[in-house]
């Protein structure tokens, strides 16, 4: 097992809402394909739940209602529990122990310089009142990934300095200690426009606290009402006038979402998304019909996963059971690597038979 380096994937969501076409686009597709690709050799999927309460303390019932919604959209993208463990971050308590100790090899300045962190407290006005635990949470991430041994995290942009955070603690634990830690990498979307998916309301990113979503598990019906609401370029007015598509929300999700084959089916008029753009550009192409064509796009892509999560939601308890026993799993993993952590800082006092035999020489005195 130790000449063959393992190719391990960790990752995962905050259970604070039910996941939208960003995390579908950012993270979830990949690893649905990763996993698919049978080139790993484990992998960990989590419901980040203790994250959550990071900054939802006072409201743990929106957490606790959040995991199974996050588990059916889960499933209903196709992450299949026979390949991926599926679990659920406060069931492992050995991650919170983990943090406990890398605490002490992170500052309180570099918590502060991380953008993600900063532009999260900004966006929650925490400025005066940032809850320690929720300051703190990029150490947690990276409890979270190195107690699995991941090599490979696909994520959003928005983790890079979470991974960052992840490799600094990696390296100064293994020069202080022992080697005992994987540097992981991370695995951004290769399409531009999936790093970040901006919100419909235009916003820089779609994010449940945001409220600028389009659901996996909305209804046909809802995805076309937002989609045909959605913000495009505010000087857009008339039809012949020319438009923008850098920044316009409405192109971006084309740039995501939409495949050649997309055009010939329902939008032959055009040959490519390049073509389209040009005509928006140049005037004369109104927003009702490129709204349309992303309507019947994003359509296409979403409604097998609707149906599948209309399947699972008949067995709600059969969900928890998988959770259940992915979480058990998921605690062997990080027990084993808490377990060499601790061994590694000198922390493993009864199994250390040399310790206590040096220790009782020390108090052998000539009778
Ligand atoms: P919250 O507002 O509660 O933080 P969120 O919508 O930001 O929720 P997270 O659970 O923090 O979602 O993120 C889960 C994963 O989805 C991460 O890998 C993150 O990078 C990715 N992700 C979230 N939003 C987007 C987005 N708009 N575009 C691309 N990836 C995204
Ligand atoms: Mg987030």
């Amino acid at each position: 097992m130790e000449n063959k380096k393992e190719k391990i994937i960790l990752t995962g969501d905050r259970p604070t809402g039910r996941l939208h076409v960003g995390h579908y686009v950012g993270s979830l597709k990949r690893r649905v394909e990763l996993q698919n690709s049978g080139k790993f050799d484990e992998i960990y999927i989590m419901i980040a739940d203790a994250q959550a309460l990071t900054d939802n303390a006072d409201n743990p019932e929106k957490v606790r209602q959040n995991i199974i919604e996050v588990a059916l959209d889960y499933l209903s993208c196709g992450l299949d529990p026979a390949k991926s463990t599926l679990f659920i971050q406060s069931q492992i308590p050995e991650l919170t122990e983990l943090s406990f100790y890398y605490m002490n090899l992170v500052t309180v300045s570099r918590l502060q310089r991380n953008p993600t962190v900063k532009s999260e407290i900004q966006m929650r006005n925490f400025e005066a009142s940032i809850p320690v635990g929720f300051f703190t949470y990029p150490i947690s991430q990276a409890s979270d990934i190195t107690a699995f041994k991941a090599t490979t995290v696909p994520v959003g942009e928005d983790q890079l300095p979470m991974l960052e955070q992840t490799k600094e603690i990696v390296r100064k634990f293994n020069a202080t200690y022992a080697d005992v830690l994987i540097e992981p990498e991370i695995l951004l979307p290769d399409n531009k426009a999936c790093l970040r998916l901006p919100g419909t309301d235009g916003k820089a990113k779609m994010s449940k606290s945001l409220g600028n979503c389009i659901y996996l598990a909305d209804s046909e019906e809802d995805v076309k009402k937002k989609i045909m609401s959605m913000f495009t370029d505010p000087n857009h007015l008339r039809v012949e006038d020319p438009g923008k598509v850098e920044g316009n929300p409405v192109f971006i999700y084309l740039d995501a979402f939409s495949k050649q084959e997309h055009f010939e089916e329902y939008l032959p008029e055009y040959a490519n998304l390049d073509e389209l753009k040009a005509h928006y550009t140049r005037g004369g192409l109104g927003d009702v019909k490129v709204k349309k064509f992303l309507n019947a796009v994003m359509q296409e892509e979403l409604s097998p996963i609707r149906a599948k999560r209309k399947e699972f939601e008949k067995d709600i308890p059969e969900i928890y059971n998988i959770l259940k026993q992915g979480s058990e799993k998921a605690r062997e993993k990080a027990a084993a690597t808490l377990d060499d952590v601790k061994s590694a800082m000198k922390i493993n006092y009864f199994e250390d038979k040399e310790l206590i035999k040096t220790q009782s020489e020390k108090y052998r005195y000539e009778e």
